[in-house]
């Protein structure tokens, strides 16, 4: 009891307070259930690394788990009549957890019953074990600007947000208070808040701020804008304009940004030790999971087994056709052939792809609202598309070089501006796919021919070869 009460001013002071009354053994068991909650909001606690240290060994992160398995089964609200959403193990919940946040922010029909358990504080231990074996696994895996480190921290965020919502408001702004304490040693500044500001995780507009100092605390605003209140009681201003609201929203972004941190001191340290091939398991099935439910809710993307088309008629673009060139291209190019795969060779490969695949078996001179007459296709599935690439870039793309987007529109024939518009038609040329060979000299890192790209001269081509051979298989 004294190490945990140790750890925690707030909750040491109401200790001594009432240690005395009759009432103490509930305060501690208050102060436990507390304890667990910072944990299961906070995974990068004191107590949280405490709870890291005494697991120890990974060998069974893969093995059935019959007391995490009973526990998610006891969950109110938890939908267990189909087993497949269950975890069995730990590895199971570690993908889930990502799995988790990939349908939220996608799937219309999301059934929050499903991953109810990944709001439950009885989960907390495995909880989180596993984020910081995912953690591992994401900084070992994959670039630091890469889409599935972004969306590990930003799952992070979301789940902190959503696990907070489920916290009784008697007790909500006390956890609060002690996770920003334990998260912030200071007070919170313009110091604290610094890097959460810099990398657009958190926008000043987000933040009160009298004479340059951040206002977050009731007493404080009611200091220092009662007198601007003549009709309304400041304490209720108070809970509209910040409240929990602002807090819950600063610690989130701080979390945030301390798993975005951690990471990289994993990255900093993965050349001195060794590699546990637990987190490499773990890093594989997210390299094989994340673009697969991400596929799941594109809407660039058509049925591979369609059979929407014939050998060279439009319809939706299908992932599984792509050539290596423009597969490699869209997980993310690094520095030094960015802008060349994205603007030039994956622009015009999209474009003519969804919309004029046919381009050189024929003579007519096209431009894509020939065939996109509103440009809808073009805004809502080509753009997307390369500008999802663009993102996926190491650094993203339009990061540094937001003038890209620009050179992306003129290459469709719009111009040279920041937005596709009928009358900007015909400004510039729509750039024709480039060739194989051309792929070869500007961009090899990027050309791993397959056995479909054998005779090929062009990655247009080999798309449309594959695009046939997996209609005939699914035919068969
Ligand atoms: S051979 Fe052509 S289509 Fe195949 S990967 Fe290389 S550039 Fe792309």
């Amino acid at each position: 009891m004294n190490m945990i009460l140790k750890r925690n001013f707030i909750l040491k002071k109401k200790f001594l307070k009432y240690r005395n009354c009759k009432k103490t053994f509930y305060l501690i068991i208050n102060i436990l259930i507390i304890m667990t909650i910072i944990s299961f909001i906070n995974p990068l606690s004191q107590e949280s690394q405490e709870i890291v240290r005494e697991y120890g060994n990974l060998d069974d992160v893969f093995e059935e788990n019959d007391t995490l398995i009973s526990t998610i089964f006891k969950i109110p609200n938890q939908k267990i009549s189909d087993d497949n959403l269950i975890p069995k193990n730990l590895g199971e919940l570690a993908i889930n957890r990502v799995k988790w946040y990939i349908e939220r922010k996608n799937n219309k029909e999301f059934n929050i019953q499903d991953y109810e358990y990944l709001l439950n504080e009885k989960i907390t231990n495995y909880d989180v074990l596993v984020f910081h074996l995912l953690s591992q696994a994401i900084a070992m895996k994959f670039n630091l600007t890469s889409r599935e480190t972004k969306l590990f921290i930003e799952s992070e965020a979301k789940l902190v947000e959503e696990r907070l919502a489920k916290i009784p408001p008697t007790s909500r702004s006390e956890i609060l208070d002690s996770v920003l304490k334990e998260l912030v040693d200071d007070e919170i500044n313009w110091k604290s808040l610094k890097d959460l500001i810099a990398s657009r995780k958190l926008s000043l507009t987000d933040l009160v701020i009298d004479h340059g100092e951040i206002v977050l605390e009731k007493d404080d605003f009611i200091e220092r804008f009662s007198d601007d209140f003549k009709d309304r009681s400041p304490e209720k201003m108070y809970d509209i304009i910040i409240g929990d609201n602002v807090k819950e929203l600063l610690l989130s972004r701080i979390i945030m940004q301390k798993t975005e941190d951690y990471i990289k001191k994993i990255k900093e340290m993965s050349s001195t030790v060794e590699i546990h091939e637990t987190v490499e398991k773990i890093g594989e099935e997210l390299a094989e999971m994340i673009p697969e439910e991400i596929a799941k809710y594109s809407s660039f993307y058509g049925d591979p087994s369609g059979g929407l088309f014939g050998s060279v008629k439009i319809g939706k673009l299908v992932k599984e056709a792509f050539p290596p060139c423009i597969a490699n291209t869209i997980q993310g190019v690094s520095s030094g052939g960015r802008n060349d795969a994205i603007v030039l060779l994956l622009t015009s490969f999209a474009s003519y792809a969804r919309l004029y695949p046919g381009i050189f078996a024929s003579d007519e001179v096209m431009k894509v609202s020939d065939i996109d007459k509103n440009l809808n296709i073009t805004e809502n599935e080509i753009l997307p598309l390369i500008f999802e690439a663009a993102q996926n870039c190491s650094p993203p793309l339009f990061d540094d070089q937001p003038q890209e987007k620009i050179n992306i529109i003129s290459k469709l024939g719009f111009g040279m501006h920041d937005e596709v518009h009928i009358e900007n038609e015909g400004e510039t040329i729509w750039y024709t796919p480039m060739s194989c060979e051309k792929v070869k000299i500007h961009l090899p890192q990027l050309c791993k021919p397959d056995k479909e790209c054998k005779g090929i001269n062009n990655p247009l081509s080999c798309y449309i070869r594959k695009r046939n051979n997996l209609e005939k298989g699914s035919s068969k």
